[in-house]
C-alpha cells in the first residue's frame, strides 16, 4: 500500500485524470491478455520522458515496485502488478514523431499502436514487417518488451531485427540512449537487444527507432488442405526446397479444422486432416510466376483442395486464421495457451508427442501456427468448472518435457512473464539465471521493475 505522504507525490506528479488511486478506477489496469489479475496500488499515465524520469527517481528512492503496461494484450501475465505496486500506463506517449524515406527509419513513442505506425509508413511507400495478430491492438512499447512474433516472421524475422535504437529511462532516472537511426552498429555490447524481450524489467521505453524497408507492391496467398499431417508437413518442406521464401507459413491441425466447422462453413473438404496457410510478396509482374511455382511445389503432395487468392480474395483466405481463437472455446470453456517452439525439422516429432499426451489425459489440444518458424500455438482446451484443471496443468508440464525433448523452447514469441516463470528451471540454467538475474541488477539494483517475473 503506499502512504499517504506517497500518494501525494503521485498526484502531485501526475494531476487530474492522469493519476487513478481508488481501486474502481485501477481494477482495470490490474490484468492483461493472461486474465491473471493483482490490484494495483495507483495507476499513472505520463506524457513524455521527463515526468518518467521523476517517477523513477522518487520509485526507486522509495522502493515502490512500478509495473510498465501498454495494452495489456501479453498474454503470460508480464503486465500484472503481482505483490502490488504502481502501474505505469504508456498509452499517453504515443507519437510517431518521424518516418524517414532517406534512412529507412521510424522513431515513435512506445505507446503508438502498431498497425497505426506500420499504416503510417505505408503511406510513405515504406514497411515495418512485424505483425503479431495483435498488430491493431498492441504497441510499439509492448512488441520490443515483449519481442513480438507474427505471421511474417519466416521471411522477415520478428520485432528483434527491426530496433535499431532505444530511448529508456532506468531506476534512480537516469536516461540512457541505446544504437540510434544507423542500419549497422557495432560499438560496445548491444543494450538495444538486451531490452527487446526484457518484459519491463530493466527500465522505462521512452522512444524506439525502427528500422523500415521498402513496401513490397503486392501479396497473393494460398490455403491448401491434406489428407494426413505428415503430407502437409512435407508439403512445406517442398515449399522451401523450391527455393521458395514464403512471407507467412501457418498450418492448422485436424482438430483446429474441427473446431473452425463450429463458427463457419469451411473451404475445405470432409477428411482433411491439416491445412497450410502461405503468403507470398513481390512486384506486380513477379508474383503470378512466384505463385504458379508455389502452387506446383505444394501440388507435388496431392493436397485435397487448394485455393489461391489476391486482394479481397486472399483477406477471405486468411478470415478462417484469425476464427481460431472464437472457435476454440466452441471446445471448451477454458484454455492453457503456450506458443512453444522447436527446430523446424522437429515439428512432427512434437505435435506427434503432444498429441498422445493429450489422449492420455483426455483432453482437446489444437496445434497451430507459425509452421514455418516451428513455432507451435499448443491450446489446451478444460473446462475448469468440470473438474479439468489438474489434468489439464499435469498435460502442460508433459507438452514442455515434449518440446524441450526435441530441443525447443517453452517460448517462441509470447515470453516468459508469470505463467512460465514456474517452468523457467526446466529450459535455462542455474548460472544462465544467475548471469540474468546479475544484468538486470546492473540496471535495477533495487528490483523494483517488474519484480518476480520472466527470469
Ligand atoms: C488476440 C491476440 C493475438 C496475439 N498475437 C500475437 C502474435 O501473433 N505474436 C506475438 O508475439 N504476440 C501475440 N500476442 C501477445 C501480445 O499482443 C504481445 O505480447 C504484444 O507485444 C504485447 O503488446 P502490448 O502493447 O499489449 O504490451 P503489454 O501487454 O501492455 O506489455 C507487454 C510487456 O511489455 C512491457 N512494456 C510495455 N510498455 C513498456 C515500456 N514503455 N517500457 C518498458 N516495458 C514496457 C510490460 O511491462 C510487459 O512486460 C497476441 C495477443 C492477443 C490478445
Amino acid at each position: 500500500m503506499l502512504t499517504s505522504a506517497q500518494s501525494r507525490f503521485l498526484t502531485g506528479l501526475f494531476p487530474g485524470d492522469a493519476c487513478a488511486l481508488s481501486p474502481e478506477e485501477t481494477c482495470a489496469f490490474g490484468g492483461d491478455s493472461s486474465r491473471l489479475f493483482h490490484q494495483p496500488w495507483a495507476v499513472v499515465r505520463p506524457e513524455g520522458r521527463e515526468q518518467v524520469r521523476e517517477l523513477l527517481r522518487w520509485a526507486d528512492a522509495e522502493r515502490v515496485p512500478l509495473f510498465f503496461r501498454s495494452r495489456g494484450t501479453n498474454v503470460v501475465g508480464a503486465c500484472v502488478p503481482q505483490g502490488g505496486g504502481v502501474v505505469v500506463s504508456t498509452l499517453r506517449m504515443n507519437r510517431i514523431i518521424d518516418i524517414s524515406g532517406r534512412d529507412f527509419v521510424a522513431v515513435v513513442e512506445p505507446g503508438a499502436v502498431t498497425a497505426d505506425v506500420q499504416r503510417a509508413c505505408a503511406a510513405k511507400g515504406l514497411f515495418y514487417p512485424p505483425d503479431p495478430a495483435s498488430v491493431r491492438i498492441s504497441t510499439i512499447g509492448g512488441n520490443v518488451s515483449t519481442n513480438a512474433g507474427g505471421m511474417r516472421a519466416v521471411k522477415y524475422g520478428v520485432t528483434r531485427e527491426y530496433v535499431l535504437g532505444l530511448e529508456a529511462v532506468i531506476p534512480g532516472g537516469e536516461v540512457i540512449r541505446m544504437g540510434g537511426r544507423c542500419h549497422k552498429n557495432v560499438v560496445g555490447l548491444d543494450l538495444t537487444r538486451l531490452f527487446v524481450g526484457a518484459e519491463g524489467t530493466l527500465g522505462c521505453l521512452t522512444e524506439v527507432t525502427l528500422k523500415l524497408l521498402p513496401r513490397p507492391q503486392a501479396t497473393a496467398s494460398v490455403l491448401v488442405g491434406f489428407e494426413t499431417l505428415e503430407q502437409a508437413l512435407e508439403a512445406a518442406a517442398a515449399v522451401f526446397r523450391a527455393g521458395i521464401l514464403p512471407v507467412a507459413m501457418e498450418f492448422m491441425a485436424a482438430e483446429v479444422l474441427a473446431a473452425l466447422e463450429h463458427v463457419t462453413v469451411p473451404p475445405w473438404p470432409k477428411g482433411t486432416q491439416a491445412a497450410l496457410l502461405l503468403q507470398i510478396d513481390g512486384s506486380e509482374e513477379s508474383l503470378p510466376g512466384e505463385l504458379a511455382r508455389l502452387e506446383a511445389s505444394l501440388g507435388a503432395e496431392s493436397p485435397a483442395f487448394l485455393e489461391a487468392g489476391q486482394g479481397a480474395a486472399e483477406e477471405g483466405l486468411w478470415e478462417v486464421r484469425r476464427l481460431i481463437n472464437p472457435a476454440s472455446f466452441r471446445v471448451a470453456p477454458d484454455k492453457m495457451s503456450d506458443d512453444v517452439t522447436v527446430p523446424r525439422g522437429e515439428v512432427a516429432r512434437a505435435i506427434a508427442g503432444i498429441r498422445e499426451a493429450a489422449g492420455r489425459h483426455g483432453l482437446t489440444v489444437l496445434t497451430f501456427g507459425h509452421l514455418g518458424d516451428g513455432n507451435i500455438h499448443v491450446n489446451i482446451m478444460y473446462d475448469k468448472a468440470g473438474g479439468e484443471l489438474e489434468r489439464a496443468t499435469a498435460l502442460k508440464r508433459e507438452v514442455l518435457g515434449v518440446v524441450l525433448g526435441a530441443g525447443g523452447t517453452m517460448s517462441g514469441e509470447h515470453g516468459v512473464g508469470l505463467t512460465k516463470y514456474p517452468y523457467f528451471d526446466e529450459q535455462i540454467g542455474a548460472a544462465e539465471r544467475r548471469l540474468m538475474r546479475s544484468i538486470k541488477a546492473s540496471f535495477d539494483p533495487n528490483g523494483i521493475l517488474n519484480p518476480g517475473k520472466a527470469y
